[in-house]
């Protein structure tokens, strides 16, 4: 098969390994920075063009669009769903995930488990939206913050105030959420493949910090997953729409809850704490797929 990756870096460790999982596989493999394709939209035969020529004959193409990109890199991923190739997730299902509260309301429509969670942008009663989602301590976020940053625990009523005041400030969308305490700093990140957990570890904070992102010193390990704790991944990915998903859960005194549904997962972290080879999973998931036309109808409402 011709598979591409849209990726901006093919140095990239995930790039890297994506390309190498396919040649094994004795695929033909190309990196193409999706911001370097040009694209005739208006024509009856859609075509993208990379370096001065068509990307003609690809079976399939693995989106890993960056955050910050995700309006021009899912329209070059809409490009190449209109000329019958193959996406690991569509396009629609990237855009969807990249609005951390339309993910929360799609969650929380299917009655997965979520942390409570208030949302506001510039409300004068922030006792009422503090106590709609209940007592200090609370979890305040930015909602386009990334990497733990923006992300603030208030341990009081009052510093949760402060905290909210001073976010409306800044004329931001903001989450309140319910602080999980009992998930002690770690979170458990599942790695979904065509709807399984193909691969799970667990992040674990620095000493004396709420937050697990490993760049903030936290640390990664593989981790045993309960029944609930998988299944509740494998149904958060499908309600996104998402065939590769990263799902971020917090162990929670009622279950599981859902933090995060991420459709460019990294394979970095993944890989080197559980030691599967999860770029071969992604790859495999296409041989599988490739021919059936049904995986590629975003059936999600919303
Ligand atoms: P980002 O997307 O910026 O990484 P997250 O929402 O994932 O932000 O939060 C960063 C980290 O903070 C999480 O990985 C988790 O360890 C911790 N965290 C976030 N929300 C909560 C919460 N409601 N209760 C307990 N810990 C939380």
């Amino acid at each position: 098969m011709k598979i591409a990756v849209l990726s901006r870096k093919a140095s990239l460790y995930s790039t890297r390994r994506l390309k190498e999982a396919g040649q094994e596989r004795g695929h033909d493999m190309q990196v193409i920075d999706y911001l370097r394709c040009y694209m005739n939209i208006t024509s009856h035969r859609p075509m993208v063009i990379f370096k001065g020529e068509p990307l003609a004959d690809f079976d399939a193409v693995i989106p890993r669009i960056g955050a910050s990109r995700t309006f021009y890199g899912t329209a070059v991923v809409r490009q190449f769903e209109m000329m019958g190739v193959f996406p690991t997730n569509e396009s629609q299902g990237i855009s969807r995930s990249r609005d951390k509260l339309r993910c929360l309301q799609l969650l929380a429509r299917e009655g997965i488990g979520l942390p409570v969670t208030g949302f506001a942008h510039y409300t004068n009663d922030i006792d009422g939206l503090i106590s709609m989602v209940g007592e200090a301590p609370l979890v305040i976020k930015l909602l386009e913050g990334t990497q733990g940053i923006g992300v603030v625990l208030a341990e009081t009523n009052q510093a949760a105030k402060s905290v909210i005041e001073a976010f409306r400030g800044l004329d931001a969308n903001i989450l309140v959420q319910e602080f999980i305490k009992e998930a002690g700093g770690m979170d458990i990140r599942c790695f979904v493949v065509g709807g399984k957990v193909i691969a799970a570890m667990k992040r674990q904070g620095a000493e004396g910090e709420f937050r697990s992102n490993l760049h903030r010193g936290g640390y990664a390990e593989k981790i045993k997953l309960t029944p609930e704790e998988r299944s509740t991944a494998v149904r958060a990915a499908k309600t996104m729409g998402l065939n590769v998903a990263g799902v971020d859960l917090l162990r929670s005194n009622h279950g599981p809850v859902v933090m995060e549904v991420n459709s460019s997962p990294g394979l970095e972290g993944i890989e080197e704490s559980t030691g599967i080879d999860v770029a071969g999973k992604i790859i495999e998931y296409i041989e599988k797929n490739v021919h059936d036309k049904s995986k590629i109808k975003d059936k999600v409402k919303g």
